[in-house]
């Protein structure tokens, strides 16, 4: 089956997570592979939370090469859309549905692409092909890409990973890139909490109100921390201006003159720390005077960068104060060296299929199941879905939005990759009986 019918199909399984409810969906993909010949497994922590697991074995040992998705998706409200969200409906070259973009169109592609590979008698020569479809992406992972990596880490042990993240065209000058993500940001999300002493509200000078102690701290939070380099940040900007600029203000600033979505979506937030207030709190009542007052920022970081450093650039924004400042759930952003055979094939499909285009290396603001690959195996992880007839203007407001929607033709230009790459990585296996040279 195609990539395109696929996707149709796939997008009139609801998957709404929550509750999620993959099973039939990933039942339905796994029926598909068992017939193409592949070796299936639902995996789940759970009941009616599965993982799709599904392997084509290579002749011999060698690195493992895992095609990685999810099939949940978040909630679509129809009155907002133009089309019922689960229609899957392909309309002037578009199919239509919540997860068309995000991300049943790579799992369709991922998917077509495995089963036409084994029906035309192909297999690995050193290693395995994995195609992995994970349930509960969108809250989270505990019952999926999580729970694999961290529960049955044998059954997805590999080595090269493919996953969502980028793949959008993006032009600078002449130059054209597709966009391919190496990395994810920390999240060091963090409440400041200032105390104080109740009082009725009609009397003030009677407490000591928390909440105006804390008044200083939103018009700071208008500024971002200073702008920083790292070997990314110079990569993705030596690609994309020619040369590692000295002055990261101004080369944002040359950027965004050229395309201020690709400014304002991907280079800034890729150039150091950045801090966003996203909820406040103070007293539950008009007219008691707070005790408490806390403010809520997401605070998201480069690669690499610990809690202490951190707390270093919040404080050179926050300032000081009476209050104090506390981690909620930090992790650490993470990242694999884009270089090896994965960086190497992806190149050299680009150069094949679109002539001319180079790749920009790239820190996604968010994160993705990439890190649990990366942290259990080591794994090289690339998120890279390309796309060409659809722009990230047009893409971006789409993914968790209404009228989501894929062109055909990138989910054929998609399926065209994931046909190409596992023989280019994992070889061919001498078929049986023919006789070798
Ligand atoms: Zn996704």
């Amino acid at each position: 089956m195609r990539a395109p019918d696929l996707l149709q199909r796939l997008i009139r399984f609801n998957t709404v997570n929550p509750p999620g409810n993959e099973g039939e969906a990933l039942a339905y993909l796994e029926g598909l592979l068992e017939e193409a010949g592949w070796e299936c497994e639902l995996l789940s922590g759970v009941p009616g939370r599965p993982n799709l697991v599904a392997r084509l074995r290579g002749a011999g040992p060698g690195p493992n090469l895992a095609l990685i998705s999810h099939i949940d998706t978040v909630p679509a409200d129809p009155a907002e859309w133009q089309r019922d969200p689960w229609s899957g409906d392909l309309v002037d070259g578009y199919v239509w549905g919540r997860g068309a973009l995000d991300m049943k169109d790579q799992v369709a592609a991922e998917t077509a692409a495995c089963l036409a590979l084994a029906e035309s008698g192909w297999r690995p020569a050193g290693g395995d092909l994995l195609l992995v479809v994970a349930a509960d992406e969108e809250t989270g992972a505990h019952h999926g890409a999580k729970w694999l990596c961290e529960t049955v880490p044998d059954k997805v042990r590999c080595d090269w990973v493919v996953n969502e993240g980028a793949g959008e065209l993006v032009s600078m000058g002449d130059h054209r890139f597709f966009t391919l993500s190496v990395g994810e940001k920390g999240t060091f999300r963090f409440t400041i909490r200032a105390s104080g002493v109740a009082g009725h509200g009609s009397i003030p000078g009677v407490g000591d109100n928390a909440l105006l102690k804390l008044a200083p701290v939103l018009p700071r939070l208008r500024q971002q921390p200073p702008r920083e380099s790292t070997p990314d940040t110079d990569r993705f900007l030596e690609r994309l201006l020619g040369r590692v600029p000295g002055d990261l203000d101004a080369a944002l600033a040359e950027i965004e003159a050229a395309d201020p979505l690709l400014a304002k979506l991907l280079a800034d937030p890729m150039l150091g720390v950045t801090l966003a207030p996203t909820m406040a709190g103070a007293s539950d009542r008009e007219n008691v005077i707070p005790s408490r007052a806390e403010l809520v920022v997401d605070c998201r970081t480069p690669p690499g960068m610990t809690g202490d450093e951190a707390l270093e650039r919040i404080e050179s924004i926050v300032g000081d104060g009476d209050w104090v400042i506390e981690f909620n759930d930090p992790v650490v952003g993470n990242r694999s060296d884009y270089e090896g055979p994965l960086a190497d094939a992806i190149e050299a499909w680009v150069e094949l299929t679109e002539p001319g285009t180079e790749v920009l290396p790239l820190v996604m603001p968010g994160f993705s199941d990439s890190h649990w690959f990366r942290k259990a195996f080591g794994a090289t992880v690339f998120g890279f879905c390309p796309q060409t007839a659809m722009s990230l203007a047009e893409t971006k407001p789409l993914v968790h939005g209404a009228d989501e929607r894929v062109a055909v033709a990138d989910v054929e230009l998609m399926e065209n990759l994931f046909t190409w790459l596992p023989p280019r990585l994992l070889g061919t296996a001498a078929v049986p009986g023919s006789s070798g040279s």
